[in-house]
């Protein structure tokens, strides 16, 4: 770890986010505070409509937030262009959304290899990483099957793999089990939190589970737009 963050992998700070203008203007995060250490796993709870997916995308480098800063490792994002944005989202974030998002014409290998091939990695090395994720995910036994032939929970253990299929450092979840019934919820969650703690990721993980979420580190809400630490 480099002496520049001090261990903070993820930095928000005073972020703002508006959507539309003038009479339709809803400020969505005003003055949005968060940090996540190396290693730290958070849970984002909060109701419906305040923010969760735009304080993920935020911080994932999807979003361009009007106002404040994402800090990456250290590295500031606020005067980057669309380019190096994405170039650094590549190397250092992975992403799990509520849906997989998988592509429906590959099957669980190939998915887990794309990301790696579009970063330049060779096939035997990124079919090697593929199965060993897969492994990780206890889902071996499906590589050769398309997302259509899985079953949801066995989708979103693909989709966690590949979201951390190019080793990034910090792990974004946008209600990743928010599409499964709660024994499936808890086992995918699990594998997740497994996967998480063995590779030293951090993580911030949205989730309607309160559960889930006293499995983690700590908890944050959002309220008025800002970050609020809520563990108990
Ligand atoms: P959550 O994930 O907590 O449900 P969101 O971040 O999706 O909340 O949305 C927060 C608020 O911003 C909601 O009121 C939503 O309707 C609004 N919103 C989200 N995205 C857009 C957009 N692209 N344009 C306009 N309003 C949006
Ligand atoms: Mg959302």
């Amino acid at each position: 770890m480099s002496n520049k963050n001090g261990g903070i992998i993820l930095d928000i700070t005073n972020l703002e986010r508006t959507y539309g203008k003038d009479e339709h203007a809803l400020t969505v995060l005003k003055d949005a505070n968060l940090q996540i250490k190396s290693g730290e796993m958070v849970a984002l709870v909060a109701p419906s409509g305040t923010g969760k997916s735009t304080l993920l995308h935020s911080a994932g480098l999807l979003e361009r937030p009007d106002a404040g800063d994402v800090l990456i490792n250290g590295q500031s994002t606020a005067k980057m262009d669309d380019a190096e944005r994405t170039a650094l989202r590549r190397v250092a974030i992975g992403f799990v959304y509520q849906f997989h998002h998988l592509l429906p014409e590959f099957t669980a290998e190939e998915n887990l290899m794309v990301p790696q091939m579009v970063r330049g990695q060779s096939k035997k090395v990124a079919r090697d990483r593929a199965m060993e994720l897969l492994e990780y995910m206890k889902i071996a036994p499906r590589a050769q099957h398309r997302p259509s032939e899985l079953s949801g929970g066995e989708q979103q253990r693909v989709a966690i793999a590949r979201a951390v299929a190019n080793a990034p450092s910090l792990l974004l979840a946008d209600e990743p089990t928010g599409n499964l019934d709660p024994e499936t919820s808890a086992h995918v969650f699990g594998t997740l939190q497994t996967l998480v703690r063995q590779t030293g990721l951090s993580a911030l993980i949205a989730t309607h589970n309160h559960e889930l979420a006293a499995k983690m580190d700590r908890t944050v809400t959002l309220q008025a737009g800002q970050v609020v630490d809520i563990t108990k």
